[in-house]
């Protein structure tokens, strides 16, 4: 689970880590109040930031620095109702303006590849570290932690140090390093980002930007109904887990959907291969694996759900026939486009479907016959993520 930026720093608070005093509002005039607050206490600048669960705000114009009161509100109303890579703003949170004389970059993260955890930290904070990382390899410091030995303050020393922080931030860094890692651990986190991480004029460092991943297998163990907010929620999200889907909203064109998590991560990566420089671009919309065994419902729930992003231009089903044969599996796609007929979901969009695997032959067999005209068949992944991609590619922008 993603918390907003007000969540994971509400949590950081808990963990003494300095963030700026703020509050969170849902209306221009919610933000005014909050701001006239501040002011009246002597600090009338303040910074007006969208809540969605999505970085680069900034850079769409959902971070804004007010002056007073009113400045507040008109930026708030800006800001409110913002689409900002898919995500509408509901919410503003509405802080103490800081002063940065620097910004770092610093995260904790689980190292899947290596079977650790990683910290990254770099001097260059602020902007997108995968940036740095391509640009400047060498400003770029990755420590891992070997999670039986976790972190002390020599650690967290070492880690500031290797990141090239100016030495007089060393030990507040470390400070904050260590709270970190606290709770990090604690709330069973599989990510928390502190971008930028900042000095301020007066030598302190604090966190400006918060960004935490909660682990959902450890949700038994931890309190994180606090946090749930059904409204705000990407709402595909929340449908498709109630459905027992594992869907993620991505920003392109293409939906995805296929058995097993491995083959559409390979989908993804097959996709946005053939989808460079296509029109602009074509890339994923989504993730979505279907698991092991696609019914008719199954996929019926697929499609609708993948359907429903506004974004989603053309599909591209991936299917592996393993123990779910690919004749049980045409015949679920035949039933799903049905199945959303009946519920005045028309499927209007091209779908592109690949078989292969157990019983393919009569799985396409099975398709061909249906004579369904949204769906295409082709006969390789590299051929049907072109085709996908292109079909993509030439509705864009409809
Ligand atoms: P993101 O774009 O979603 O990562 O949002 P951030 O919270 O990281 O804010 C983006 C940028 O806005 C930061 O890197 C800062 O440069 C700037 N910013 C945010 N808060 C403040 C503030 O209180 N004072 C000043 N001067 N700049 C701020
Ligand atoms: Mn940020």
């Amino acid at each position: 689970m993603d918390l907003y930026e007000h969540q994971a720093k509400e949590l950081f608070a808990e963990y003494g880590v300095p963030v700026p005093a703020g509050r969170v509002a849902k209306t221009p005039e919610e933000a005014r109040a909050i701001a006239a607050e501040f002011a009246a206490a002597g600090s009338p600048r303040v910074v007006v930031k969208a809540q969605v669960k999505t970085g680069g705000r900034g850079k769409a114009g959902g971070v804004k620095l007010a002056d007073g009161p009113e400045a507040a509100a008109e930026h708030a109303r800006a800001i409110l109702g913002m689409d900002i890579r898919g995500h509408t703003v509901g919410k503003v949170l509405v802080e103490q303006a800081s002063d940065i004389a620097e910004e770092y970059y610093f995260s904790f993260l689980l190292d899947r590849a290596n079977r650790t955890f990683l910290s990254i930290a770099s001097r260059e904070g602020g902007m997108d570290i995968e940036e740095v990382a391509a640009t400047q390899p060498e400003a770029v410091a990755k420590v891992p932690i070997a999670a039986l030995v976790g972190i002390d303050a020599a650690r967290a020393r070492e880690i500031a140090v290797a990141a090239n922080l100016p030495a007089e931030v060393v030990d507040g860094a470390a400070d904050l390093i260590t709270r970190l890692w606290r709770l990090f651990v604690e709330r069973d986190a599989t990510l928390v980002e502190v971008n930028p991480m900042i000095r301020t004029g007066d030598g302190g460092v604090a966190a400006l930007d918060a960004k935490v991943t909660l682990d959902d297998n450890a949700a038994f163990r931890q309190d994180q109904a606090r946090f749930a907010d059904p409204a705000g929620v990407d709402s595909l999200e929340a449908r498709a887990k109630e459905k027992g889907l594992g869907y993620v909203k991505l920003d392109g064109q293409v939906g995805i959907i296929g058995n097993g998590a491995g083959l559409v991560m390979s989908t993804l990566d097959v996709v946005a291969y053939a989808g460079e420089g296509l029109n602009g671009g074509v890339r994923p919309a989504n993730f979505l694996d279907i698991g092991g065994g696609a019914s008719a419902e199954v996929m019926a729930n697929g499609l609708e759900i993948v359907l429903s992003d506004p974004d989603v231009r053309s599909v591209f089903v991936n299917v592996f026939g393993g123990i779910t044969s690919c004749d049980a599996v045409a015949n679920g796609i035949v039933h799903a486009v049905e199945l959303l007929a009946e519920r005045g979901e028309r499927v209007e969009r091209p779908v592109v479907v690949r078989l292969d695997g157990n019983n393919s032959a009569e799985g396409r067999e099975i398709l061909a016959a249906a004579r369904i005209p949204v769906v295409e068949q082709v006969e390789t992944m590299d051929d049907a993520a072109r085709r996908a991609a292109e079909l993509a590619a030439a509705a864009k922008g409809d």
